[in-house]
């Protein structure tokens, strides 16, 4: 069925057209800003995607700032603009550099493994970045028998339970606020309400809510699993954006959230106003760049992560943010 716009929607199109700018969205935004991206992903498919850009003159960002900072890195000749610059994650935020610094003091000689969702100062400290659909591969390619890790404590305990290395939190409370409302009442509630349903979880949920579910993963992966699986009813645990996209691409699925309440408010800072904002004016207060001192060792990180999991840098992932 074509797709129906709105007049703001149109407006953007527009503009988009007119102006040569990519518009990329995560998975996390509403379906309304979704509908009108070039690109729909998570943070390192949105990513490698800015590295595709060089015909347009601009890239829009419709996500959080650590992961329009990864377009900046890899899309370096293209100015990158976010709709609303007060998007920020709030697990990004709570990992600074002088925290890795002082953990590398405490247990010299320990490599650094960030997440992805982390900010461009606190990727320059680490020795390896990591996306939750990569995280164990990351860890055990460094041969090493103990890794500081960080910042989110359920992936971290994730990560413990695949392999035997030793990790130690970067920060002891680290977790997304989002994903850490999930708890195991609600999730065996809903699956004793749907008997035949794939509950998938993904990797930022608490520990005890992974183990219940029947898969783990990236929104990537939940993706394709809804995609490629035959049954019938999903319950997903992870931010509602997801949850409304995966029902929209398959009408003739359930797909249902575990928690209707799991919203990102950073995600939805993002409104189709603002990005007309933005596609007028190019703001420069929403421009989004990366110390030029940063780049060269974050796109390393980032190439061996990519060598870890055997892709090339553009390659597809089924990594989440
Ligand atoms: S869902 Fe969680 S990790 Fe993702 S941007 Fe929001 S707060 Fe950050």
């Amino acid at each position: 069925m074509p797709q129906r716009f709105n007049k703001l929607q149109k407006r953007i199109l527009d503009l988009k057209r007119k102006k040569r700018v990519l518009i990329l969205a995560h998975n996390y935004q509403t379906l309304d800003i979704q509908e009108i991206a070039d690109f729909v992903g998570d943070s390192l498919q949105l990513a490698r995607k800015s590295a595709e850009s060089n015909a347009h003159s601009a890239i829009l960002f419709a996500g959080v700032r650590f992961m329009a900072e990864m377009a900046a890195i890899l899309s370096p000749e293209v100015p990158v603009y976010i709709p609303d610059p007060k998007a920020l994650c709030p697990l990004a935020a709570c990992l600074d550099a002088e925290k890795i610094r002082a953990k590398k003091r405490e247990y010299p000689g320990v490599p650094v493994v960030v997440y992805v969702n982390t900010t461009a100062e606190a990727k320059f400290e680490a020795d390896m970045i990591c996306t939750s659909g990569s995280a164990v591969e990351v860890v055990e390619s460094l041969g090493v028998d103990t890794v500081l890790f960080g910042p989110d404590v359920n992936l971290a305990d994730n990560v413990r339970k695949h392999t035997s290395v030793r990790i130690i939190d970067l920060d002891e409370e680290g977790h997304c606020y989002v994903h850490n409302k999930f708890n195991l009442d609600m999730f065996k509630s809903m699956k004793a309400k749907y008997p035949d349903s794939v509950a998938i979880a993904h990797p930022e949920c608490p520990i005890e809510v992974q183990d219940a579910a029947d898969m783990v993963g990236s929104t990537g992966m939940m993706a394709k699993t809804v995609a490629e699986s035959d049954a019938k009813v999903f319950l997903i645990a992870t931010e509602l954006g997801m949850v409304q996209q995966l029902q929209k691409q398959h009408p003739k699925k359930k797909i249902i959230p575990v928690y209707d309440a799991a919203v990102c408010r950073q995600m939805k800072k993002h409104t189709l106003e603002k990005i007309i904002n933005v596609l007028e004016n190019f703001p420069e207060g929403n421009r989004v760049t990366v110390p030029e001192q940063y780049i060269p060792h974050i796109r390393t990180i980032l190439e061996r992560m990519n060598k870890v999991r055997g892709q090339g840098p553009t390659a597809p992932i089924d990594a989440h943010l």
